[in-house]
C-alpha cells in the first residue's frame, strides 16, 4: 500500500512542478514513506533520516533548499516525536492527509517552520487526488489500486487500527473509474489493496452497499483487465459470495494471500482474530473445491505473548495441513499502545528465533514443492519487461512468480503460453510454447 501511496503523492506534487530524480542528492524535496508495523521498520526511519540530514546540509552549503518530509504510519504514530529526534524534518504527514501535500509544501517553504498533519480528516483523500494522472501505470502492465483502508478489528498485536484509522471503503464508482483509467493505460493485472480488503463495503452506484465479490464481477467486465487480485484479506471476511466469485470469474487469479498468523486456537483467541484454526481449514477447503488450482499464501507471527511449544506445534501442524505456496513469517514485535505489548508471558527472544527458523524451513520447503508442481506444465504468462540476460523477457505467472523466457521484445505487454522448465529459488524459467497469444 505504501508503494501505491507513494505514487499518488508524486501525482499530487507533479502540478507543482516536481518530478522524480534518481538520487536524493539532486532532490529539492525528499519524502520518506514509512511503515510502523514492526519495530525494525520504524527504527529504519530514524537511521535513514540521519543520512538525509547530511544531504540537506551539503545542499544548504551550496545554497539549495531541501524539504524533508516523513509520511506514512511512523509519521502518524510518532508525530511530534519525529521533530524532536530529527529537527531538520520539515513536514510530518499521516497516511490520510497526503492530498494536502501541496498546501503543506507551500507552508514549509514559506514559513520555514515544521508542519505536522496527522489528522484523520472527514474528507476522503481519494476525492482530492488528481484524476487524470496515474502515470505510475504508464508502461506498466501491473498495478495496485487501493479500495479500502484502515481496520476496526483490533488484533492484540497490531498498530494498523491506530495508524491507518477506522475501516473505510472507497465508493464503487471511484474504484471503477480508476480501474478503467489504469486499463486504458495498458494495465492488465491489477491488485486491489486494503488492510482488510475483503471487508470492502463501498457505496454502490445504486445506493446499496457492495461487497468485494460484487465489485470483482464489475471489474472483470472492464476491457483489458484480464487478471484481478486482492490483498490482504482476513479469514473472517471470506464469505460465500467471494468464494463463489473465485468459481465464476476466470479473471480472479488462483492465488490468495489469506493470513492466519497462528494455528493454535488459544493464541488465535488471545490475538483477537475471531476464528479458529479449523475454521481457517474449512475456508481453504471451500476455496479449493471451487478453484482447485488455487494456491495460498499467508502471514505468521511466532512468539505472541503466551505462545507455548504446544501452541507453536499447532501452527506447524496447520502449515502441514494447508500447504502454502508462499508465506511471510515474523517474530512478534511489541508495538506501543497495543494490548499485547503490555501482556504478561512475553516470549524470550531466543525462543522466538528458534521457532521462526523451524517455521521458515517448513514454509520454504512448501514453496519449493509448490514451484516443483509447475515444472512441465504450460501456464499463461503476462510478459512485463526485459530479462537481465540478452534475448530474455520476464513475465508474471498467475501465482505471482516471475518467469524468465527467451523471446522477442514484441511479446511484452501480452499473455502467452509458457512451458515451465525449471524452478529457481524465487522464480521460474520456461519456454514459449508457440508464439500465439494465450486465449
Ligand atoms: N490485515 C492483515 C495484516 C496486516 S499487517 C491481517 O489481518 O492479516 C501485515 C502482517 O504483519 C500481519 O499479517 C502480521 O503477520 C504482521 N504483523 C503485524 N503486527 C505485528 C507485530 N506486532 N509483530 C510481528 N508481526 C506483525
Ligand atoms: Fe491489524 Fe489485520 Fe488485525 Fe486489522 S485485522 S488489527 S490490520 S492484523
Amino acid at each position: 500500500m505504501n508503494v501505491y501511496d507513494s505514487a499518488r503523492m508524486s501525482d499530487v506534487l507533479r502540478p507543482l512542478g516536481y518530478q522524480p530524480v534518481d538520487l536524493p542528492d539532486a532532490a529539492d524535496m525528499i519524502i520518506l514513506n514509512t511503515c510502523h508495523i514492526r519495530d525494525k521498520a520504524a527504527e529504519k526511519v530514524f537511521s535513514e533520516l540521519g543520512r538525509l540530514r547530511l544531504i540537506k546540509e551539503a545542499r544548504k552549503a551550496e545554497g539549495q533548499q531541501t524539504i524533508i518530509a516523513v509520511a506514512g504510519c511512523v509519521a502518524q504514530a510518532e508525530g511530534q516525536e519525529i521533530l524532536t529526534r530529527a529537527p531538520y524534518v520539515d513536514i510530518v504527514l499521516g497516511p490520510q492527509t497526503y492530498h494536502r501535500l501541496p498546501e503543506m509544501v507551500a507552508r514549509a517553504a514559506r514559513a520555514g517552520g515544521a508542519v505536522i498533519d496527522t489528522d484523520f480528516p472527514a474528507e476522503q483523500k481519494f476525492d482530492f487526488l488528481p484524476e487524470a494522472a496515474a502515470p505510475q501505470t504508464k508502461g506498466n502492465y501491473t498495478s495496485f489500486l487501493t479500495i479500502q483502508e484502515g481496520c476496526d478489528k483490533f488484533c492484540s498485536f497490531c498498530v494498523v487500527p491506530y495508524t491507518r484509522g477506522a475501516e473505510s471503503s472507497r465508493p464503487v464508482t471511484s474504484v471503477l473509474a480508476e480501474a478503467r483509467r489504469m486499463a486504458e493505460s495498458g494495465v492488465q493485472d491489477i491488485t486491489l489493496l486494503g488492510q482488510n480488503v475483503n471487508a470492502y463495503h463501498g457505496e454502490g452506484p445504486d445506493g446499496t452497499v457492495w461487497g468485494l465479490a460484487q465489485l470483482a464481477y464489475e471489474l472483470a467486465k472492464i476491457p483489458g483487465l484480464s487478471r484481478i487480485r486482492y490483498s490482504t484479506s482476513h479469514p473472517r471476511d471470506m464469505d460465500d459470495a467471494l468464494i463463489n466469485a473465485h468459481r465464476d470469474l476466470p479473471e480472479l487469479m488462483p492465488f490468495l494471500h489469506l493470513p492466519v498468523q497462528s494455528g493454535s486456537d488459544r493464541i488465535l483467541a488471545a490475538m483477537n482474530r475471531g476464528h479458529t484454526a479449523d475454521q481457517y481449514r474449512d475456508i481453504v477447503l471451500k476455496l479449493r473445491a471451487v478453484r482447485p488450482d488455487l494456491a495460498l499464501s499467508s502471514d505468521f507471527i511466532v512468539g505472541h505473548p503466551g505462545e507455548t511449544d504446544e501452541d507453536f506445534e499447532a501452527t506447524m501442524q496447520l502449515v502441514r495441513d494447508v500447504k502454502f505456496a508462499l508465506a511471510y513469517s515474523f517474530k512478534y514485535s511489541q508495538r506501543p499502545g497495543t494490548p499485547a505489548a503490555g501482556a504478561p508471558l512475553q516470549v524470550p527472544e531466543d525462543v522466538k528465533d528458534a521457532r521462526l527458523q523451524a517455521l521458515q524451513a517448513l514454509l520454504r520447503q512448501q514453496q519449493d514443492e509448490f514451484n516443483a508442481t509447475l515444472v512441465g506444465k504450460t501456464i499463461p504468462v503476462l510478459f512485463t519487461g526485459e530479462g537481465r540476460k540478452p534475448g530474455q523477457i520476464v513475465g508474471r505467472s498467475p501465482w505471482l512468480q516471475p518467469i524468465h523466457v527467451q523471446g522477442p521484445h514484441s511479446l511484452i505487454g501480452q499473455t502467452f503460453s509458457v512451458k515451465v522448465t525449471e524452478r529457481l529459488t524465487n522464480s521460474l524459467s520456461g519456454e514459449l510454447v508457440e508464439e500465439t497469444e494465450y486465449a
